[in-house]
Parts: structure tokens; sequence; C-alpha cells
């Protein structure tokens, strides 16, 4: 990412409160964060909780009371995406009306053959709920140039199939919310972990059939463990501490491919935060897609897997 973005920059983290933060989410935040105030932009929360049932009790505020004791609050008041259920349902009217979206009644097993990707219906209950889909025309590629990864290409049709819009069960998916909030919100630079850089091609298609801009992009290496799986929120692993939070925050320094030594001597949240603003170099930021914890901690750059 060049310093010649043009204003108004506005970023956003977009935690789905599924558990506690761990040190790979604080990783996202931060970095989504610093890039914001180095461009002089804006930073908004949103939380995500539009599926029930892989969320968890109480986690959204505990989200939201980690970040406060990072020092990272929203600029504008959090958006809540269980509150926004008519704007989801205005964008799937829109594209089941242009014949861009259709009901799928197929069911996992139906899709097994073909390895899960839909193109054709091959539903073998007729009588099922449907789920509505994004019609994929063949051929479709995406391509967009990553702010730190670089350039990704995804043939949508045949890697990912008709993209799920409403779930059978009713829930929105992921996808379109995703699309919908980033547009409401007048997102320009979307900053995330890169698990969600396969996602990202089918929220460009999105988009462009429902006629929104296409915010720049940048994927921030994934946090994995020894073994080289993601942390996840569920599993709580590695949660970090709010009534300490300075350790785990030089950590995500660290991670983002900062000198820890810039931080050394910060006694507080405040006066680290400061000084991570004036030193941040986004030049520095590791171009990888995920390291292990160890090398977050020790040396980002010479432990990048
Ligand atoms: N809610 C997603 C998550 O917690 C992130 C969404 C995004 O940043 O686009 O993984």
């Amino acid at each position: 990412m060049s310093d010649t973005v043009p204003s108004p920059y506005r970023g956003r983290f977009a935690p789905s409160p599924t558990g506690r933060l761990h040190i790979g989410s604080l990783v996202a935040a931060l970095g989504s964060w610093l890039l914001a105030r180095h461009h002089g932009g804006e930073w908004l929360i949103r939380v995500e909780d539009l599926d029930p049932p892989r969320e968890v009790a109480g986690a959204a505020e505990r989200q939201l009371a980690t970040l406060v004791a990072f020092g990272l609050t929203s600029d504008e008041p959090v958006v809540w995406q269980s509150a926004r259920h008519d704007l989801y349902g205005d964008a799937l009217a829109r594209l089941l009306a242009s014949g861009d979206a259709f009901e799928c009644r197929c069911s996992r097993s139906d899709l097994a053959a073909s390895g899960g990707i839909h193109r054709h219906c091959v539903a073998s209950d007729p009588a099922r709920a449907p789920a509505i889909r994004l019609r994929v025309p063949d051929g479709t590629v995406v391509a967009f140039d990553d702010g730190l990864q670089g350039m990704v290409e995804q043939h949508i049709d045949r890697e990912v199939g008709d993209v799920v819009l409403r779930r059978a069960d009713g829930f929105w998916a992921y996808q379109l919310a995703v699309v919908v909030d980033d547009a409401d919100q007048a997102i320009t630079d979307v900053v995330r972990g890169a698990d969600l850089l396969d996602s990202t091609p089918r929220q460009i298609l999105l988009q462009r059939t429902l006629g929104l801009p296409t915010p720049r992009h940048l994927h921030l290496p994934l946090i994995v463990d020894a073994h080289g799986n993601k942390l996840s929120k569920s599993m709580a692993s590695l949660p970090i501490d709010d009534d300490a939070p300075l350790p785990a925050l030089r950590v995500a320094w660290q991670a983002l491919g900062q000198p820890a030594t810039v931080l050394d001597g910060a006694p507080t949240v405040t006066a680290a935060l400061r000084l991570a603003i004036r030193e941040f170099q986004p030049d520095r930021l590791p171009k990888v897609t995920s390291m292990t914890f160890a090398a977050a901690h020790n040396n980002p750059a010479a432990g990048a897997v």
C-alpha cells in the first residue's frame, strides 16, 4: 500500500462473536487500525453476529471490552449485523429480481460428487428448505491486487461455484452481509487476516453484480499454531489478557514486522499506541499468509512460513 491512497480512508475490524479474541485477532485489529491511522483515516468496529449457532453468549461484549483494553475503539458507534436484516434482505431481493440469484434445494450430500461446488441444481429432495445462491457464470475469473500479498486470481465458477447468499437454515451468509455492510459503511480499505483471501474474489463479484464499489484489500498474515493450524476463537487458543495488554500488544506489533524496540519503555497502552502510530512502517508488513506464534513473538521476518 502506498502513501498516495486518496482520502477519506475508512477501515474496519469485523469480528464474529464466536469466542474470545486471541493473538491472531489482535494482529488483524492492530494492523487495520495502524493502517487507518497511518493514512489519517477512520477505523470502525462491526460485530458480525449473524450466525447464532456458532456464537457464544456474551462473546461480543467481551471482544469489545478487549478492544477497549487495547486502546482500539471505533470512531463511530459499533455496528451490529443482527440489527441490519433489512439491508441484507433488500440486496437479496435485488439479486433475485435481476435473476442473478436463485433458490437452491441441493444438500451437502447432493453436491458431494462435485466436491461441494454448485454449478447446477441436483436436489434429491424437492421439499427441502431452499438456500439462495448467486449464479456464477461459466468462465468467471476475478483478480485483485492485494496490498500485501500481490495479485490474487480465482476461477470462481470452478473453484467456488454458485455462492450461497442465504443459507437453507434461513441465516444470512457472511459473503452477502460483509459486502452489503462494507458498502453501506463506505469502507475504502478492507484489512483482515489472510484466511479470508480466498473469499475476496467472490465478494468482488458480488460487489460488481450489485453495482457497489470495491474497496482496496490487504490481507495480513494469519497466526498459526506449531502444526500450521489457524488459531480459532472458538477454541479460545492463546486468549489475551485485558488486564495486562502490553505484552500481547508487543507480540502483535512484532507480528506486523515492526521493530520490538519501538515500544520499549512505553508504560501504558496509550503511550505504546502513540509510539506505534508514529513509527509504523507499512513496508515492513510481512508478505506471507501465515506465521507461527513463536515466529511472531521472536522474529517475524525469519520465522515466517
Ligand atoms: N467476521 C469475520 C471473522 O471474524 C471477518 C470478516 C471480515 O473481516 O471481512 O473472521
